[in-house]
């Protein structure tokens, strides 16, 4: 036999043993398979993924790897093969593709988180959409003090990773009460020192709401000031901009606020749930999109969360009430509402900021304490009130003046505009009573990176995973990577569908097949295990 057609184990073994000693050849292939197999690393593991075709969370195409977990983290990114493997339990993955754990960086979950009600802190309106990782406090509304919130989740288990954003609003509320005031010298120091023990507890920077009061009232100095203390700590400043539409100083000037704060407090910027909202403003995108990226260019952080909606959702107060109308608070507003001269001047306003929302066509109320309301539009109201818009939003909020409203207020073009931009991340600003609390992930790779195209599937996931991890400053989730915590969801997009609608918002996402939190199984072949894994995260200051 020709010396080539052995395999090159046979040829290292004299070929006189090999034919007259077949008993001596096992000898030699016995120990080889045993030296060889000593030679490879062993590896035990708890989970051995296989067959996966794996998004690592950057914007790249999915490769076929084997994924292993150890414990809480992550231990194997590669091929199996390249080690001696002792799995407790191995699961086939194939015809699914494995993500990082999704990070939605704009919430109001932490109520849900803080129920005493298990399957509230189970998170599953986040599971479900395969986000392992949800920030909260946004808004410039966070409980305080920070610290004691995060210990208390760590307490009480909670289905998800949370993290907190110390809320602008909240601060001023304990300094200043709800008046359209200005603090002293001394009372911006207090609120200071509050931002700063929030950052020492772990908050990942601070969050703004200067849309709604009695954060309206404060200047950009105030803001500034506390900025400053939190880019001092290597945090971010997250708001909801004074205004995304036409209602006081305009969508582009309120873009230009958020730059100059990030340039005065020199600390990365990020713009909420990015819109353009309203009559005034649509086909807008174009020009704040130009803002950003000249602040980009000048080397400045800037970026943005988005959810992929045309609506709205938010109080009706907050959407058609002028704010001088609302300084000190919910009675102070109701007492204005029944003297003559201040009635006169609300109407002619609010009657403006339908125009602008679209017309009480467009204003749809949502969670309400009266169920004969829910569903039904300002226009349907007033209608059956025989009285015209604006006073029936003044008669509406004398019974409840804490009605929810969906807005309808956004348009393709925009959205679709928005989202293409590497600096505009998922996020789902979930609330109760609108669809993208239970549907903001699952709809983007779907409507928009299936349906219609518009964005290409690693980009939807980079966008929702590694980008969000960095741009919070998240050190070791978001990515598919050795090492990193094993936050994991496991689907095939073509069945993926979000169930959620404006009719119906608390239907529950489906198609995740496996989703994993800190090396948990929480979701396995598309159902709750009812473990709580979630962290409390902290971010770490840079000082
Ligand atoms: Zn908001």
């Amino acid at each position: 036999m020709p010396s080539w057609t052995y395999p090159f184990l046979l040829r290292t073994i004299p070929p006189r043993y090999a034919v007259k000693y077949p008993s001596t050849l096992l000898l030699f292939l016995g120990i080889f398979i045993g030296i060889s197999s000593c030679q490879k690393p062993q590896l035990e593991l708890d989970f051995l993924i296989q067959g996966a075709r794996v998004f690592n969370g950057e914007n790249q195409d999915a490769l076929l790897l084997d994924v292993g977990i150890l414990g809480e983290r992550l231990v194997l990114v590669g091929n199996a093969s390249d080690y001696s493997i002792k799995a407790a339990r191995t699961i086939d993955a194939t015809g699914l593709y494995l993500s990082p754990g999704f990070i939605d960086p704009h919430t109001h979950l932490d109520r849900d988180l803080s129920s005493p009600d298990s399957s509230k802190r189970a998170n599953l309106s986040a599971l479900r959409q395969g986000v392992t990782t949800v920030i909260s406090g946004n808004d410039g509304g966070s409980p305080l003090p920070v610290g004691r919130k995060l210990e208390e989740w760590e307490r009480m288990g909670v289905g998800t990773n949370v993290g907190l954003f110390v809320g602008h609003g909240s601060v001023r509320r304990l300094v200043l009460g709800l008046e359209a005031t200005q603090p002293s010298d001394h009372q911006l120091k207090e609120m200071e020192a509050i931002v700063a023990k929030s950052m020492e507890e772990g908050a990942f920077g601070l969050s703004t709401g200067l849309f709604y009061a009695p954060a309206s009232f404060a200047k950009e100095e105030e803001v500034v000031a506390l900025a400053k203390v939190v880019g001092a700590y290597g945090g971010i400043y997250d708001t909801h901009i004074r205004d995304e539409s036409s209602y006081s100083i305009g969508l582009l000037a309120s873009i230009e606020e958020v730059l100059s704060i990030g340039r005065k407090a020199n600390l990365p910027v990020h713009i909420s749930h990015i819109k353009a909202l309203g009559t005034d403003v649509w086909g807008k995108s174009r020009e704040v999109v130009a803002l950003v990226e000249a602040a980009l260019a000048e080397g400045l952080t800037v970026s943005a969360n988005q959810y992929p909606y045309l609506a709205s959702k938010t109080s009706l107060r907050a959407t058609v009430i002028p704010r001088w109308a609302e300084a000190g608070g919910a009675e102070a507003m109701l007492s204005r509402f029944r003297t003559s001269e201040n009635r006169d001047r609300l109407e002619r306003e609010i009657t403006e900021n339908i125009r602008k929302r679209g017309g009480g066509e467009s204003l749809v109320f949502s969670e309400t304490a009266n169920p004969a309301y829910e569903g039904m539009s300002l226009k349907e109201f007033s209608e059956k009130r025989l009285l015209s818009e604006a006073a029936s939003v003044l008669a509406i909020l004398e019974e409840e003046p804490g009605l929810g409203v969906i807005s309808y207020n956004m348009v393709e073009e925009d959205v679709r505009h928005f989202m293409q931009q590497p600096w505009v991340v998922t996020g789902s600003d979930a609330s109760s009573g609108h669809p993208r609390k239970f549907g903001s992930f699952v709809r983007k790779i779907t409507e928009y990176g299936m349906r219609s195209n518009w964005i290409a599937l690693p980009f939807a996931i980079h966008q929702s995973s590694g980008n969000t991890a960095r741009l919070l400053g998240i050190v070791d989730r978001g990515f598919v990577k050795e090492g990193f915590f094993a936050d994991l969801c496991l689907f095939n997009p073509l069945d993926l569908k979000e169930r959620a609608t404006f009719d119906s918002p608390y239907e529950e996402a489906e198609g995740m097949v496996y989703v994993f939190v800190n090396g948990q199984l929480v979701i396995e072949l598309g159902n709750y295990t009812g473990v709580l894994a979630g962290k409390s995260l902290r971010h770490q200051p840079s000082l």
